[in-house]
């Protein structure tokens, strides 16, 4: 148990309910680890929302202290806002001055067009990654912004292969809350098609299928990358039929390592996943 969880289940004291930035409600998180204010639009929020925003658009000039600053000083305080910043007060601000707001800007107008998962998931709304979009774009046949909202009423409308009642969820909600400003946004970004994944087939890892789980020395999206280009199939939680699971510690004891080898899943260290590719 953790200060949180031992707090929260002591009866001597009590945890504080109100988000002591915006005034908004706390709530335990889901593993009852964390303090977590439900606003969606808190400033303790914004810089790690709008950080993720311009690392999906590419947009170097805006590391977490620069965006920092910019919430400081009151130029942005939402996605949509970077759209619209005053760039005078950017000029104005200590160690920032003209040159740097011009290089924002011409960022930010060079880097306007994104598909519509890199658009969802650049809002970093919690388990939801461009992966998990994509699945449910292709699932759902959606094809606009829009569309995420048709049966609005229903939290459990995104539930696919690869999504579950937990993240769907967690997306219904956080559409809701983050919708206005999305909309907002939507007005200075151009939705593109994504490029057609070119399936392989054969390939060495031709049909077999690949779950990876914990820290590797490669970023995830590299490892999946290597899977698709050789004819693999990503499975992105262990299921029955899933071949490999590619983790750091072939010897783990974790739950989801036990699982595997109870079931007949192979373990497989990255170095040994990556040999098997050839790399
Ligand atoms: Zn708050």
């Amino acid at each position: 148990m953790n200060i949180i969880q031992t707090l929260a289940t002591s009866h001597k004291w009590n945890l504080p309910t109100v988000c002591p930035v915006c005034g908004g409600e706390l709530r335990l998180s889901d593993n009852h680890c964390q303090l977590k204010c439900v606003n969606e639009y808190c400033k303790s929020k914004m810089s790690g929302r709008i950080g993720k925003w311009t690392s999906t658009i590419e947009a170097k000039e805006f590391g977490l202290k620069t965006i920092e600053t910019l919430i400081d000083n009151g130029v942005i305080d939402s996605i949509s806002s970077l759209y619209t910043m005053d760039l005078d007060k950017i000029a104005s601000i200590d160690r920032m001055g003209k040159r740097s707001a011009a290089k924002m800007k011409k960022e930010l107008d060079s880097h306007k067009e994104m598909t519509l998962a890199q658009f969802i998931a650049g809002y970093n709304i919690e388990g939801v990654g461009e992966r998990v979009i994509e699945n449910i774009i292709n699932s759902k046949k959606y094809k606009t912004f829009n569309d995420f909202f048709a049966y609005a009423e229903s939290p459990l409308r995104f539930v696919c292969d690869g999504v579950g009642d937990t993240i769907s969820n967690k997306l219904a909600q956080g559409l809701e809350a983050l919708r206005e400003d999305m909309e907002k946004t939507l007005t200075f970004i151009t939705i593109k098609n994504p490029v057609p994944k070119k399936v392989v087939t054969g390939g060495v890892l031709g049909g077999k299928s690949f779950c990876f789980t914990g820290a590797a020395s490669r970023p995830r999206k590299e490892l999946w990358a290597l899977v698709e280009k050789n004819g693999g199939v990503i499975h992105e939680s262990i299921k029955k039929d899933t071949d490999y699971l590619v983790l750091a510690d072939v010897n783990s004891t974790s739950s989801k390592a036990v699982k595997a080898r109870k079931q007949g899943t192979n373990l497989l260290s990255e170095d040994d996943f990556v040999k098997m590719c050839g790399v």
